[in-house]
C-alpha cells in the first residue's frame, strides 16, 4: 500500500482500520454503495420525496454554531433554474470549502422544508474550476481516520482497472461455465464502476459465489481433518439448575421447556453440542442461555456468554447477576474496561460465568475450563471463531441464539454442523404491540402517545433517522433530536449512541431502567437485547431506512410487559420496497413470517443503496437472498473436494490456497501453505 502514489504512513494506518493492508485487500474493498449519477436534474425540475443528483453553485454559506459536536452548516445552492436548501450536520471539513461561489454536485432525497427545496446531509461533491462531474453510477466506499471519498474513489480508480485483470482465477473454467458466471477480473472492475445496474449485478453474482465457494470449501475441508475431540460431559441435573429454576419468577413456556429438551440432552454427550436456537424478539432465549451455562458452572466448568454489543452484553450482565447472586454463581464481565484481576480469574479453573463480547474466546487460552458457549444474536460469529474454540483437548459446547430465521444451507455453511432448535410461541399474558404507520407531517401524533405513556408513568424510545455516512454523524443526529426535545417537551429525556464511552452508555441504560429517564433517544444501538419491560412506545424515525429485521428487532424492545404497547413508524416512504416493509410491519409481528417477507420485498432489482451484510466474513452476500446462490456454491465445493479431497490438481491450487486462506484466519498460530 504504502508505495501507492498519495498513500503516505497516515493514510496507511487509516486503510488498516478498514482491514486493508495489501492491493488486493485494496481492491476488494467494495463500494458501500452507489450514487446513481448517470442522469442530472435542473432545480425547477426536482420533486419533494424523490433521489436527485444537482450541480449548482453556494449562493449562501451560514454556520450555525450549537457547541460542542451540534454545529450544523447551512447553504443554499443555485443553477439558475431553481434554489435548493441544503442542511449538513457534520460541517467540519465542509464549512471551510462550501464558501459561496463554489460550485458543487449533491445526491440526495428531495425534501419540502417551510416550502422550500431542501435536502438533509446530501453525497457532496465539490468540483474544482473547470472540472467536469464525474457521471454514472459512482462508488462509495466505507471510510475511516481522515480518509476522504474523493480520494478513495481516485485511488480506486488508478489502482483496479491495474491490477484487477492481472489476479489470477482460481475457479475452475467446467465450474465458470456451468454457472454462467463471468471472470474474476471482469466482476472486481464492474463491482467499482458498473456501466448499468445490471452489470453491477452480473459482477456480484459472481463475486458472491466466490464467498460462498470459499466458505463452504473451508467448512468441508475442517470437517474432513476433524478429529473426533471430546467435550465435557455436563451434569444437566445439577442443583443449580434445580435452584434456578424455583427461584424464577415464572415458569418456562412450552416452547422453552422443549428447547431445553434439546440442549440437555445434547449437554449431557461427550460430542461438543454445535446448536442454532431461533426464537423470535422476546421469546425468552436468555433464560435458556442461563439454563446452560449453569449446567457447565454446575459440572465444574466455566461458561462463557457473547454478545454483539459492549452495550448488551453489560445489560446481560446485570440481569444475570440477578439470577445467579442467589445461587453464589460467580459472575465476570470483561470488556474493555476489565481489570486485570477480573481477566485472571478466567485463567483459573475455577468455574464461572464470563459475559463480554466476541473478543472474550478471541483467545480461547484464556480460559482454564471452558466448558459452554453462548452467543447471542451474533451473526459474525461462524466457522472461523468455533474452530478457535478448539483448542486445549476439549472443546466446548455452543449454542448460537438468534432472534433471525437462518435458513439451514446458511447455518452449515457458517457454522460448520449445526442443529437448530426453535422456540415457538411468547410468554403468556404478553399484550399484541400496536404499529402505526405516521406520514412525517403526523409524527407529532406519534408524540402526543409518548406524552400519555409518560403521564401515566411509563416510558418511551425514539429511534433517530439513519445516517449512512458514520457513527459520528449518527451520534449528532441522536444529540441534535434529543437536544430540541428537551426543549418542548417536560420530559427527561436520556441519550444513547455508538460514540458514548461504555461507561456513559451503561449509566444512561441505568437510568431509564430506574425510571429517571422518560424518554431514550438512541439509535439502532438499541436494536437487540435491550429488555425494560416499563417502555410502553417505541417511536422510530425515519422508518422507511430502516430494513425489515431492524425495524422488527427495534418494535421487539417493546411489548414486554402486562401494557399494551405501540410502535409508530415515522415515514414518507418513497420505493415500493420501502412502503412493503412498513406495510409488512403494520401486518404481522412474526419474526419467521417478516424474515419470508423479507425475502420476496428484496428482489434482485435492489441494486442501489444496498447495505453490507456481514455475516461470518461474507462481505457481498446477502444470506436471505443469495440463497440459491449458496446452495449452488455449496454443491460445487462438495463435488471438488469429493473429486479431489486434497484440492492437490495444479487447476485447483488457487482453490487450496483460498482454503488455506480462510484457515489460517480462523486458527492463528497453524499455518498451513
Ligand atoms: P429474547 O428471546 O428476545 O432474548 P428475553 O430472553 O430478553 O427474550 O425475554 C424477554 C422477556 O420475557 C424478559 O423480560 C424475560 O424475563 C421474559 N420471560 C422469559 N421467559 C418467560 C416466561 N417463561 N414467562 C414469562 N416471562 C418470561
Ligand atoms: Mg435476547
Amino acid at each position: 500500500m504504502a508505495r501507492l502514489p498519495g498513500v503516505g504512513a497516515k493514510r496507511v494506518q487509516d486503510f488498516l482500520k478498514l482491514g486493508v493492508e495489501t492491493i488486493e485487500d485494496l481492491i476488494t474493498l467494495w463500494p458501500r454503495r452507489h450514487v446513481d449519477r448517470t442522469q442530472l436534474t435542473p432545480l425547477w425540475q426536482l420533486r419533494v420525496g424523490e433521489g436527485a443528483t444537482v450541480r449548482g453553485r453556494v449562493e449562501q454559506a451560514q454556520e450555525h454554531m450549537l457547541g460542542r459536536g451540534r454545529d450544523y452548516l447551512k447553504i443554499r445552492v443555485s443553477d439558475g433554474s431553481g434554489h435548493l436548501d441544503v442542511t449538513f450536520f457534520h460541517a467540519r471539513w465542509l464549512k471551510r470549502q462550501l464558501v459561496p461561489g463554489v460550485e458543487v454536485l449533491l445526491s440526495g432525497r428531495v425534501e419540502n422544508f417551510r416550502g422550500r427545496l431542501s435536502m438533509t446531509h446530501p453525497e457532496c461533491e465539490i468540483l474544482e474550476p473547470g472540472q467536469e462531474p464525474r457521471l454514472g453510477l459512482i462508488p462509495v466506499y466505507p471510510l475511516a481516520g481522515d480518509l476522504k471519498q474523493r480520494f478513495v474513489q481516485d485511488l480506486q480508480a488508478r489502482v483496479v482497472p491495474r491490477w484487477a485483470p492481472q489476479l489470477s482465477d482460481p475457479l475452475p473454467d467446467a465450474i465458470r461455465q456451468q454457472e454462467d458466471l463471468p471472470a474474476r477480473g471482469w466482476a472486481i472492475l464492474h463491482q467499482h464502476w458498473p456501466a448499468s445496474p445490471n452489470e453491477r449485478e452480473l459482477s456480484r453474482r459472481r463475486l458472491v459465489f466466490d464467498e460462498f465457494l470459499r466458505m463452504s470449501l473451508a467448512v468441508l475441508w475442517l470437517h474432513r481433518s476433524d478429529p473426533a475431540v471430546p467435550a465435557p460431559v455436563l451434569d444437566v441435573n445439577n442443583a443449580l439448575i434445580t435452584q434456578f429454576l424455583q427461584t424464577l419468577p415464572f415458569t418456562l413456556t412450552p416452547g422453552q421447556t422443549e428447547a431445553w429438551e434439546e440442549i440437555r440432552a445434547d449437554l449431557s454427550l461427550a460430542t461438543p453440542m454445535a446448536r442454532l436456537l431461533q426464537g423470535d424478539v422476546g421469546s425468552g432465549k436468555t433464560v435458556l442461555a442461563a439454563l446452560s451455562m449453569l449446567a457447565a458452572v454446575g459440572s465444574g466448568y466455566q461458561a462463557a456468554l457473547m454478545a454483539p454489543t459492549e452495550l448488551l452484553a453489560e445489560q446481560h450482565y446485570l440481569l444475570l447477576k440477578r439470577y445467579f447472586h442467589p445461587l453464589g454463581v460467580a459472575l465476570v464481565l470483561v470488556s474493555g474496561r476489565s481489570k486485570g484481576g477480573d481477566v485472571g480469574q478466567l485463567a483459573s479453573n475455577q468455574p464461572l460465568i464470563a459475559i463480554g463480547t466476541q473478543a472474550l474466546v478471541a483467545d480461547r487460552r484464556q480460559f482454564g475450563r471452558l466448558g459452554m458457549v453462548v452467543v447471542d444474536e451474533q451473526h459474525r460469529f461462524g466457522v472461523r471463531q468455533r474452530a478457535q474454540l478448539g483448542e486445549k483437548g476439549l472443546f466446548p459446547h455452543m449454542l448460537v441464539m438468534t432472534a433471525t430465521p437462518i435458513p439451514r444451507t446458511l447455518a452449515l455453511t457458517v457454522y460448520g454442523d449445526l442443529q437448530v432448535s426453535q422456540i415457538t410461541g411468547l410468554p403468556p399474558g404478553r399484550q399484541p404491540i400496536h404499529t402505526s404507520h405516521l406520514s412525517m407531517k403526523d409524527r407529532r401524533d406519534a408524540y402526543v402517545k409518548v406524552m400519555e405513556v409518560v403521564r401515566q408513568g411509563r416510558q418511551a424510545y425514539v429511534i433517530c433517522p439513519l445516517v449512512e455516512e458514520s457513527e459520528e454523524i449518527q451520534g449528532k443526529a441522536a444529540s441534535l433530536l434529543a437536544e430540541g426535545m428537551r426543549k418542548v417537551s417536560g420530559w427527561r429525556v436520556g441519550l444513547i449512541h455508538g460514540r458514548m464511552s461504555a461507561d456513559e452508555k451503561s449509566e444512561v441504560m441505568e437510568l431509564f431502567r430506574q425510571r429517571a429517564i422518560d424518554v431514550l433517544v438512541g439509535t439502532t444501538i438499541l436494536e437487540v437485547g435491550v429488555d425494560v419491560p416499563n417502555a410502553t412506545v417505541m417511536v422510530i424515525e425515519g422508518a422507511d431506512r430502516f430494513g425489515l429485521a431492524q425495524l422488527h428487532q427495534l418494535r421487539g424492545r417493546v411489548g414486554r410487559g402486562d401494557y399494551p404497547s405501540q410502535c409508530y413508524l415515522l415515514a414518507d416512504p418513497v420505493t415500493p420496497e420501502a412502503q412493503a416493509r412498513i406495510q409488512a410491519m403494520i401486518e404481522t409481528q412474526n419474526g419467521l413470517e417478516l424474515a419470508e417477507r423479507d425475502l420476496q420485498i428484496r428482489g434482485p432489482g435492489e441494486v442501489l443503496g444496498m447495505r453490507q451484510h456481514g455475516v461470518a466474513g461474507f462481505q457481498l452476500a446477502n444470506p436471505l437472498k443469495d440463497l440459491a446462490l449458496l446452495e449452488k456454491a455449496r454443491d460445487a465445493a462438495r463435488a471438488l473436494l469429493s473429486a479431489d479431497p486434497e484440492l492437490a490438481h495444479p487447476e485447483h491450487e488457487g482453490l487450496r490456497q483460498w482454503v488455506f486462506d480462510a484457515l489460517n484466519a480462523a486458527l492463528p498460530g497453524h499455518v498451513l501453505h
